[in-house]
């Protein structure tokens, strides 16, 4: 069998693992095995590119092999869950500085086609977007940078001005490839477009981004598949291209949105909300709630951000087991962007050993809720805010929430009245139906664990 043959076979059972690790990644069930389904194929993809054609000695390989993956495995295993954004926004980062690399290397060839000289530019252009707007989404997620989104007066101008001068640039490369000058202008002016466009996103857009860049990184791979002539490449960037476009857009979705209002809106840069959040705190101790939760027959568990930092998954499931063994109907409801990244709830429940089948998306839960005993929220916030639905002010308004408020009785386990990451004001605090148990969620759980034992 000759050489070609081999790599391009190996290729196609890389696809395949990719393919169908995709798939898997899609349920809760499965998704583990397709992580390791795609890393497989990646291994072998990685291994007999560099070895084919004579192109790198086996030992470097190994060697970069060991120090990639012992690099890979540390911040895998150091991350929080609550930190797992931040760090896919800078593998997407690295993802489109790999591809500016690509690109920047293959002007080294001489006598570059016209088209492969556009792949070029491409690998340049969203590799670069690709790079400084990952790195300043990974800013604003982990804080070091302002959150809200930053916005000035000619602002779009300025952005107009930017992309005619990147597509003049790129021209002109074109024409003349070997004036490196024209290659320079559009590195630059693709890395501060990368800063330019994701500076105006904040507050509770931030998620759609981070699906945004990483098709991005796919795209960019792609455009370098292009320069490479490698097929794998283009079909791996092609496969990450549109599965990051489809999540963009099951989030924008979620968010009531369209992928313009939400990069081009500037949500968060000033706060016009009308809901003056007024009325009563009705707080409840562990001991009274303890007494609802024996009494109810049906309990929706609405987890957000707040379970992820109290780390209270496991108690929460050992309290959905007492609830079960009451005679109690248990379900948890899950919002698509509940928490720091897509499916963060689910994972949180799946280590703790959750049914799936206990699992109800919200459109599902929803119309479940007005004949729902009880509902706790535990430490969430704006995926549960009912001025989203009522309040036209709201810069929450049209994102489809969990109703919790339509429960007979609501309990939000949260450590203070202040607001969820989007900054917005919550009514469902003080609505008529509504406890707050005040304190840390996994030791306010822990206690009604404890009252259950006892
Ligand atoms: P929120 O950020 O709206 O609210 C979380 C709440 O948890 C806070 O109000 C906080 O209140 C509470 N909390 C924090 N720590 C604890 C603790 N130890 N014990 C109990 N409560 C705690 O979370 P949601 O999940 O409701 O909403 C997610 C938000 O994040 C949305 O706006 C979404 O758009 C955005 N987002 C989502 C991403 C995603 O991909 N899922 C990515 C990035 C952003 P207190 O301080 O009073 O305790």
């Amino acid at each position: 069998m000759n050489t070609e043959l081999l790599i391009n076979l190996s290729y196609i059972v890389s696809a395949i693992l990719f393919v169908f690790g995709l798939k898997m990644l899609g349920s809760p069930a499965t998704a583990r095995r397709g992580n390791l389904f795609s890393s497989i194929g990646m291994l072998i993809a990685i291994v007999v590119t560099l070895t084919s054609k004579g192109l790198l000695p086996w030992e470097n390989v190994i060697i970069g092999f060991i120090i990639g993956s012992t690099i890979g495995a540390f911040a895998a295993r150091k991350v929080e869950m609550t930190g797992m954004p931040e760090m896919v926004a800078l593998f997407n980062g690295f993802g489109g500085a790999a591809s500016l690399l690509v690109g920047m290397v293959a002007t080294y060839t001489t006598g570059n086609s016209t088209f492969v000289n556009i792949t070029i530019i491409l690998s340049i252009l969203i590799g670069g977007v690709t790079l400084t707007g990952s790195i300043i989404a990974w800013g604003k997620l982990s804080e070091r940078l302002p959150t809200k989104a930053i916005m000035f007066s000619g602002q779009q101008i300025f952005n107009g001005a930017l992309v005619l001068a990147i597509l003049a640039s790129a021209v002109m490369f074109c024409q003349e490839p070997t004036n490196p000058q024209w290659l320079y202008a559009v590195l630059g002016l693709s890395l501060l477009f990368g800063v330019m466009a994701v500076i105006p996103i904040g507050g509770a857009d931030m998620p759609v981004v981070i699906a945004l860049l990483n098709s991005y990184s796919g795209l960019a791979a792609c455009a370098a598949g292009f320069v490479l002539d490698n097929n794998l490449l283009i079909v791996a960037g092609a496969l990450v291209g549109a599965s990051g476009i489809i999540l963009t857009n099951i989030m924008c979705k979620a968010m009531n949105r369209s992928l313009s209002n939400v990069l081009f809106s500037g949500f968060g840069a000033v706060t016009t909300s009308s809901t003056k959040v007024e009325g009563e705190v009705k707080p409840i101790s562990a001991d009274d709630a303890y007494l609802i939760m024996e009494a109810a027959q049906s309990v929706v568990f609405v987890p957000g951000y707040g379970m992820a930092v109290a780390q209270a998954q496991h108690v929460v499931r050992e309290l959905a087991d007492h609830l079960e063994d009451n005679g109690c109907d248990v379900k948890f409801a899950i919002h698509p962007v509940a928490g720091r990244m897509p499916g963060h709830m689910n994972v949180l429940l799946a280590e703790a050993s959750v049914p799936y089948d206990q699992l109800v998306e919200m459109d599902d839960i929803n119309p479940q809720l007005p004949n729902t005993d009880l509902a706790v929220v535990i430490g969430a916030n704006d995926v549960v805010n009912p001025a989203a639905n009522k309040d036209k002010g709201s810069p929450l308004y049209g994102m489809p929430v969990i109703n919790v408020d339509e429960a007979r009785t609501v309990f939000v386990l949260k450590r203070s009245m202040g607001s969820g990451f989007s900054g917005v004001d919550n009514p469902l605090f003080v609505g008529d139906n509504t406890r707050m148990l005040f304190g840390d969620a996994k030791e306010s759980i822990s206690h009604i664990v404890g009252e259950f034992k006892g």
